[in-house]
């Protein structure tokens, strides 16, 4: 499959009106500058001419969660630059990010002029009462129908959830997905709470009112939050907060996050252990005591397979007492493997005779 080049333009919130316990916008908004179109056409260019392969799509991302949120006027300014490059054929497609609150037929029907392609909705949670308690602004009701009116407008619909908000169990995060299924978005993106400098959520987290999931919880979780999208083929795009840096170890001082499942290498984490699982019942299945396997795999998949710091070769080796062959095989698909035993116990046997 071709890769996609993105184009990453952030366009903060200023002056929202929301007071979600998570986000430090509103207490950051002194600090930040609106993006001007200027700004956005030279951030273009810049990866424009950074590519190296132009038989790749191109797609311009407006992230920041509220982009529909921001004045009227500055949206269609800050489109009306990206769909210049769609126009010219320079840019593919252009992706939106926003609450399920800030759509409307309206504002649907302006996207729709500046080609605008993918819409994502912060969703975070579709327990009405988490929602509340994280301050969100909008209900469930909000996410279905606006899920709705994207997909009848002919765009591609992605979602957004977050693991580990305030009193969410991991049964409210399974029902979550299980009903973002339901609304049928072609992709997804699964955040572990991390606690952020100048929020709400730090403060309840050192009166020790909000206690965070460990790097093991939050791996977890998302864990099976991800096999069940997998399952119901919604393409996991991303999970984890991208690496910035602010968003990196708590221990660097330039680094916004207080606490949390912080990890650089967080979606390798929760890959490998989707692979581990699969490898350990591929490996349960076979009725004799086996000593080595071969796993054939495509390339893509490797790094996973090995596992974060070869985590997942060691446990095998220390539950299991089971070494791995691996083998390189672009015809398998990205997600299969193939397993065969190459030594059992009984072959140990026999060379010891
Ligand atoms: S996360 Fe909430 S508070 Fe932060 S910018 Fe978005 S809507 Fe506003």
């Amino acid at each position: 499959m071709k890769k996609e080049y993105i184009i990453p333009i952030f366009v903060p919130h200023l002056g929202c009106p929301n007071a979600c316990v998570f986000c430090n916008q509103t207490k950051i908004t002194g600090k930040q500058k609106q993006v001007t179109a200027q700004e956005v056409r030279d951030t273009i260019e810049e990866y424009l001419e950074s590519f190296k392969d132009t038989e790749n799509k191109v797609e311009v991302a407006f992230f920041g969660g509220s982009f529909t949120g921001i004045e009227e006027e500055k949206q269609n300014e800050l489109l009306e630059v990206a769909y210049e490059y769609v126009k010219k054929g320079q840019v593919d497609s252009i992706r939106i990010s926003t609450r399920p609150d800030y759509i409307d037929r309206k504002i649907l029907k302006r996207l729709k002029k500046y080609k605008v392609k993918t819409i994502e909705l912060g969703v975070q949670s579709t327990n009405n009462y988490v929602l509340e308690r994280a301050k969100r602004g909008h209900t469930f009701e909000d996410v279905k129908r606006a899920s709705k009116w994207i997909r009848h407008h002919g765009f591609v619909l992605g979602h957004q959830m977050m693991v580990g908000l305030p009193e969410s169990t991991a049964l409210d995060e399974m029902n979550t997905a299980k009903d973002l299924i339901k609304l049928k978005p072609k992709m997804v993106r699964i955040y572990p709470v991390l606690v952020i400098k100048k929020t709400e959520l730090e403060e309840e987290y050192q009166r020790e009112e909000y206690e965070p999931l460990s790097i093991t919880q939050a791996v977890e979780r998302c864990k099976e939050i991800a096999d069940l999208f997998n399952q119901h083929k919604v393409n996991v795009i991303r999970i984890g907060l991208q690496n910035t840096e602010e968003i990196t170890d708590p221990s660097n001082p330039k680094s916004q996050v207080v606490a949390g499942p912080y990890h650089p290498a967080f979606r390798q984490l929760v890959e490998g252990n989707l692979w581990y699982d699969a490898i350990v019942a591929e490996i349960k299945k076979y009725n004799m005591k086996v000593k080595v396997v071969e796993i054939r795999a495509n390339p893509e998949d490797i790094n996973n397979i090995i596992g974060h710091k070869k985590e997942n070769m060691k446990k095998l080796k220390e539950l299991y007492d089971v070494d791995v062959n691996l083998s390189l095989d672009d015809k398998i698909k990205c997600g299969k493997f193939e397993m065969k035993i190459l030594k059992t116990y009984e072959d140990l046997l026999e060379e010891v005779k």
